[in-house]
């Protein structure tokens, strides 16, 4: 207890970081109105849904999973877009702080080596100061008890951003843009990939690929924050990995 502390909160009471009501004593950062009107997925709890679809036939892939609906309007737009534009780390952490306990208590994402947040070129960390998945990353990393791993895959080409790209500009956009520092670092692991939000999963994709490529023996599960209300399933770019290998349909 600090008193004075105490004093300063009755005088200046800390808000919801969301809708701006004074926060009770104990919570912090957003309120409780807020937090419960987030549109969860539940996806993480079974491994066979709409994420893990959109990467079967293109990585080898586990299961994946979005924490929740990125809505075109909603309180909750407002925070996510702040992760990229006014240093809003914080709330990326505490996000994925809320959802690696799902992952975690799913028992779906027991069995990860690795985390691997999707990177930034380092031109574009240079000018923003960080990379958002980072911080998604280390949240979750903090409740499965998994390192993350910021430094083995790089991207070596600083591509336009893909908000206003065409299905297929998206495609070309990001081809080949990663590449694996130490391959023999990863090599036969379970690497969980983190990224904000899911719209084409070109991205991630791709980073996938360039992994796959470089390191032997690696598999995949994606753990996304938000998946865009207007995304669309990818056909498979080839039949090398099938919904039957990927794992997926064999677990809960
Ligand atoms: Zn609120």
């Amino acid at each position: 207890m600090n008193p004075l502390k105490d004093i300063f909160r009755l005088i200046f009471p800390s808000q919801c970081a969301i809708c701006r009501t004074p926060l009770g004593h104990g919570i912090t950062d957003i309120c409780l109105t807020c937090r419960l009107d987030l549109p969860l997925t539940y996806f993480w709890k079974k491994a066979d849904n709409p994420v893990s679809l959109k990467f079967w036939g293109h990585i080898p892939i586990e299961t994946g999973s979005a924490y929740f609906y990125y809505m075109a309007s909603g309180r909750w737009r407002s925070i996510i877009h702040n992760f990229k534009y006014r240093k809003g780390w914080r709330y990326a952490q505490m996000l994925g702080e809320w959802y690696g306990a799902e992952l975690r208590d799913s028992g779906n994402y027991s069995d990860i080596d690795v985390i691997i947040p999707i990177p930034l070129h380092p031109i574009k960390r240079i000018k923003r100061g960080y990379n958002q998945s980072d911080w998604i990353a280390k949240g979750i990393a903090k409740e499965l008890g998994v390192e993350v791993d910021y430094n083995s895959v790089t991207r070596k080409t600083n591509n336009t951003s893909q908000t206003k790209l065409s299905y297929t500009e998206r495609w070309v956009n990001v081809d080949d843009i990663f590449t694996v520092r130490n391959p023999s670092r990863l090599m036969g692991k379970h690497i969980l990939l983190i990224d904000d939000v899911l719209t084409t999963g070109a991205t991630i994709i791709s980073c996938g690929e360039s992994i796959s490529k470089q390191v032997k023996g690696c598999k995949f599960s994606v753990a996304v924050l938000g998946i865009a209300g207007d995304y669309h399933a990818l056909p498979p770019k080839d039949s090398e990995h099938t919904k039957e290998d990927s794992g997926v349909v064999n677990r809960v």
